[in-house]
């Protein structure tokens, strides 16, 4: 396990560790770029940008700047669907096509977050797992957003039963009080890495492993054991899925879904957020859209009446500004 300062910087050294093992094991210098899926999100640093969705993400102010990444589509098959095989095809011909280049793949297991709050088959993941083995290409979860119990599953990556070679953890691991992110990989990868020319991960921030950050994370992490996080996650899941089911109904509304502790509303056009805000301030709450989607990841201590409330005003507020 790899500590560094916050989930940009995490995703950083995740990259810097695909490309540092797959240079030692392989010695394909030009084994060094990566793939990864549109609508997703890994951070606002150099290389976690360059992994952005190239539309919703910073490309179109960075894009020369950036290094070019192979992009797939956002897989079809969503969470709840039936799993169809051809969702998987995009991904496997640009693998097939790409492998000599490609040291891994990044993505966030399962839910993507800020990118657009998407859910998909978890037999995506199953598929990856398999050509990345088979290709020689690390397979890098981007559970920052994910972590923790959010999905439902401590991991998103279990709702597959798929492991990573290269994991990145960060946001919950301190519960919101200091900012502080890991990497976590396997024995291989590690003493990969070290059989390499450098020997070590090249990587040293000075705040890593920080004494107070580690305490609360420690704190926060007992925290989240001893108040049965799943329990609190499926009872949220549940009085989720109850209540904004009837947004189903709303003529300016595209999709509801809902996953573990994550509700989302999808719009048909985008949404004012200035607009969006005035009626939260005047009905109490505090969601912050994006683009045609608003949302509520609740803390996992939210009582029942509160969710409720959150939920009937964030439905009363789309309604008005529908
Ligand atoms: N990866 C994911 C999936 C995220 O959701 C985020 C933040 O929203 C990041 C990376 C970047 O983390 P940070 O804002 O701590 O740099």
């Amino acid at each position: 396990i790899f500590y560094a300062d916050s989930g940009s910087v995490a995703v950083e050294v995740a990259m810097k560790m695909a490309i540092q093992a797959s240079i030692s094991k392989t010695g394909a210098t030009k084994k060094v770029n990566f793939a990864t899926i549109r609508s997703g999100y890994h951070g606002d640093t150099w290389n976690a940008m360059s992994v952005c969705d190239p539309v919703t993400g910073m490309h179109s102010l960075f894009g020369p700047a950036l290094t070019p990444r192979y992009f797939v589509q956002t897989p079809s098959c969503g969470f709840y669907d039936e799993w169809d095989e051809s969702c998987f095809d995009e991904m496997e011909n640009v693998v097939k096509e790409h492998a000599p280049e490609l040291a891994g793949i990044i993505l966030e297991p399962v839910v993507q977050g800020a990118g657009g709050m998407k859910f998909y088959h978890p037999n995506y993941l199953k598929k990856l797992r398999e050509i990345c083995d088979k290709y020689d290409i690390y397979l890098i979860f981007d559970e920052i957003a994910t972590g923790f119990g959010r999905t439902g599953k401590l991991f998103a990556s279990e709702h597959a039963g798929v492991q990573p070679d290269i994991m990145c953890i960060g946001k919950s691991l301190t519960g919101g009080y200091l900012t502080m992110s890991a990497v976590a990989t396997t024995k291989d990868v590690a003493d990969t890495i070290s059989r390499g020319e450098a020997g070590v991960l090249m990587h040293g921030p000075t705040f890593m492993g920080n004494p107070l950050a580690c305490a609360i994370a420690i704190e926060s992490i007992n925290l989240l054991q001893k108040n049965d996080w799943h329990a609190n996650v499926m009872r949220i899941e549940k009085i989720l899925k109850e209540e904004m089911a009837i947004a189903k109904t709303f003529d300016c509304i595209d999709d509801v879904r809902v996953l573990g502790a994550i509700g989302v509303l999808q719009t048909k056009k985008s949404i004012d957020v200035g607009q969006f805000q005035k009626f939260c301030v005047k009905e109490g709450i505090w969601i912050r859209p994006f683009g045609k989607v608003a949302y509520v990841m609740p803390p996992f201590i939210i009582s029942d009446d509160d969710l409720k409330f959150l939920v009937r005003k964030f439905l009363k507020i789309i309604k008005e500004i529908c």
